[in-house]
């Protein structure tokens, strides 16, 4: 029985093997308290949507530890402005914890935009902010008076709830910069929700949208400036792809602003020839449907017989997938298919109930589902299931390789775009440099 392989009992309801169990695991809750979830905090949810902003300062409110979360491990390409690239702390101390860190945060935001032009700061709270009760909100009004700029307080204390909550503080935050619009643009132009442009993948969407006569006005939030979020509302258009960091942000902008929105999914070719036809449609236009469909068949003629040759090579290997939301892990069950490869064990660390939902219809019977996890179940999981390779991120690589088990990073600090039909070959080509590398005859 799975449950009784299980450390913690708490965990059932959040995993499920299909056709044996359960059909819906529990999901979109906060972490089981003793479990050393894989999941990020509160304060990372919001960095990650945040911190691809060029020209923004990046303030954390917070004992330095929490600063360590910088550029250095988010591969968001810019190609402007570089200010968001540095991490700035208040460095909070056993005095400020006791007295406040309210003056320091102050003097910080003056040196800050005395030093480096900037026309937003972002100040994030952590836990100790959160636990100690600086009003960072009211500290930052008198800055932005001070000063002249947006100063903008990101509520986002790291115990407040899971990373989920980071998202939306972020996003809430998002909400304030946008301005009402004085008119639309044209119905071509769209918003690009959720791509964060990690070695430039959102430049290698923009030019599949702009080849199909798609004006994008504004990414969120990756190689994005002030000016341009500031212009969200003028579009037609809001199409998603990271639904679990900007579904909530396209939901206000729906209800405030009239935009309607689309999820998409620029991960594999399935997914990516999807999206585009979906966005075409969506705007409606003859002459753009075509150019569309003529885009998809010379990419796919192109990219489909380089799939087939990677395919042949794949017989008989399993994956394991361990991402962090609900639509990468979706998309990513098509791609392993594209590539010939069965997905054995997958989870998300902020799935929501109806992406389950698909993830359960497209799996083959036996799959391990599974929300939140930790470690220990990833490690019993992935051996108990056979997986050759893991899909994941920074914290999930050394429990693969520990094992023995192939890796491929799919998370922020990768340098090569995983995105569109580009995309779909490199990753065939990263599973092929791991998964059949001569190291693993050494592996005993
Ligand atoms: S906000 Fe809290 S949980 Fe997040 S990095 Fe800082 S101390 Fe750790």
């Amino acid at each position: 029985m799975l449950e009784a392989a299980l450390v913690i009992t708490e965990r059932n309801d959040s995993i499920a093997q299909k056709g044996r169990q359960k059909n819906q695991i529990k999901c979109d809750t906060d972490s089981v308290a003793g479990c050393v979830s894989q999941r990020a905090c509160v304060y990372c949810g919001a960095r990650v949507v945040l911190n691809p902003v060029t020209d923004a300062i990046h303030l954390v409110h917070g004992p330095i530890g929490c600063a360590s979360y910088t550029w250095d491990i988010r591969g968001s390409l810019s190609s402007g402005e570089e200010l968001y690239r540095n991490s700035f702390s208040t460095d909070l101390k056993e005095q400020d914890v006791i007295f406040g860190g309210e003056k320091k945060l102050a003097q910080a935001i003056d040196e800050l935009v005395a030093k480096y032009p900037s026309p937003v700061v972002f100040v994030y709270s952590t836990c100790i902010v959160g636990v100690i009760g600086d009003d960072l909100e009211a500290i930052c009004k008198a800055a932005s008076k001070k000063h002249g700029i947006e100063v903008l307080p990101v509520q986002s204390s790291g115990f407040i709830g899971n990373k989920s909550a980071g998202y939306r503080a972020a996003c809430d935050t998002l909400l304030r910069l946008i301005e009402p619009p004085q008119s639309r643009k044209n119905q071509h132009s769209i918003n690009y929700l959720g791509d964060f442009n990690l070695a430039g993948e959102a430049w290698i969407i923009r030019n599949y949208l702009h080849e199909i006569g798609v004006d994008v006005n504004v990414v969120f939030t990756g190689d994005s400036s002030y000016a341009e979020l500031k212009t969200a509302a003028t579009a037609s258009l809001n199409i998603i792809q990271c639904a679990g960091s900007m579904a909530y942000l396209a939901e206000k902008m729906e209800q405030i602003y009239d935009i309607p929105y689309l999820r998409i999914s620029f991960v594999g070719l399935e997914d990516t020839v999807d999206s585009l036809r979906r966005i075409a449609l969506a705007l409606g236009d003859a002459g753009m449907i075509a150019r569309a469909e003529a885009l998809i068949a010379r990419e796919t003629a192109r990219v489909q017989p380089i799939l087939a040759t990677y395919r042949e090579k794949f017989k008989g290997k399993k994956a394991a997938i361990y991402v962090g939301g609900g639509f990468k892990a979706i998309s990513l069950i098509k791609q392993f298919r594209e590539i010939g490869i069965e997905v054995v064990m997958i989870g998300t660390q902020t799935g929501q109930r109806e992406e389950y939902e698909t993830i359960h219809e497209l799996v083959e019977e036996g799959t391990i589902i599974l929300d939140d996890a930790n470690p220990a179940e990833l490690e019993r999981f992935m051996v108990g299931q056979g997986a050759h390779i893991l899909v994941g991120g920074v914290k999930e690589r050394p429990l693969a390789y520990k094992l023995g088990v192939c890796f491929i990073d799919h998370n922020h600090d990768r340098k090569h775009p995983l995105s569109g039909f580009t995309g779909a070959v490199n990753f065939a080509q990263e599973v092929y440099s791991t998964l059949c590398s001569p190291v693993w005859n050494f592996v005993r």
